[in-house]
């Protein structure tokens, strides 16, 4: 990888080999080995002894939990806010895992509204609740740095599954308490 990145920099006028970038490569491919560090992790890894029978069949709500990704089509990043809700039924996980879901799915080359799927599909398939409804809000720098869209514009996808779909009632319960300004 270092090499394509050494090449990469000539193509675009820079001379690889100033004192500056010298080690520019390896921190290059150290940097994105990171920032798509979500195609090695293990999603049954991750969720292992977190999830928990409870008697428990209200919200859970998991909001402001920040995200970074990187677009897809231009490999740039696009970062924000992820809300989280799901309706247990019968088993709940481990609250910091939530967290840890977010980071396997935008630590990989995305567009928002797959993103935002992949997290409410996963909770959905793993901890088997009634409904599960994840929200993402996310700053786009390929359109802010290139001047596309005005600089603070925030995409807004969402991914509504089970009573987060079929009732009206729990959707706008969800989206009334992600809404709330954070309490001090
Ligand atoms: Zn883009």
């Amino acid at each position: 990888m270092q090499e394509i990145i050494r090449q990469l920099l000539s193509e675009l006028g820079e001379d690889a080999s100033r004192e500056g970038l010298l080690d520019t490569p390896k921190r290059v491919e150290k940097s994105l080995r990171f920032l798509t560090g979500g195609y090695q992790a293990d999603v049954d890894e991750v969720l292992n002894n977190a999830l928990f029978s409870v008697d428990y069949n209200e919200m859970v709500i998991v909001k402001d939990i920040d995200f970074y990704s990187l677009c897809e089509h231009h490999l740039l990043p696009f970062f924000g806010k992820c809300h989280v809700a799901y309706i247990p039924n019968g088993k709940v996980v481990g609250l910091s895992k939530i967290p840890r879901l977010v980071d396997i799915f935008s630590r990989r080359l995305q567009v928002q509204e797959r993103l935002t799927n992949q997290i409410a599909e996963t909770i959905l398939a793993k901890v088997g609740p009634i409904g599960v409804g994840v929200v993402l809000e996310g700053q786009h720098l390929c359109m802010s740095m290139r001047g596309v869209e005005k600089q603070n514009s925030v995409a807004v996808t969402s991914a509504m599954l089970g009573t987060f779909r079929s009732d009206a009632r729990t959707r706008a319960e969800f989206l009334e308490l992600i809404r709330r300004p954070k309490t001090p």
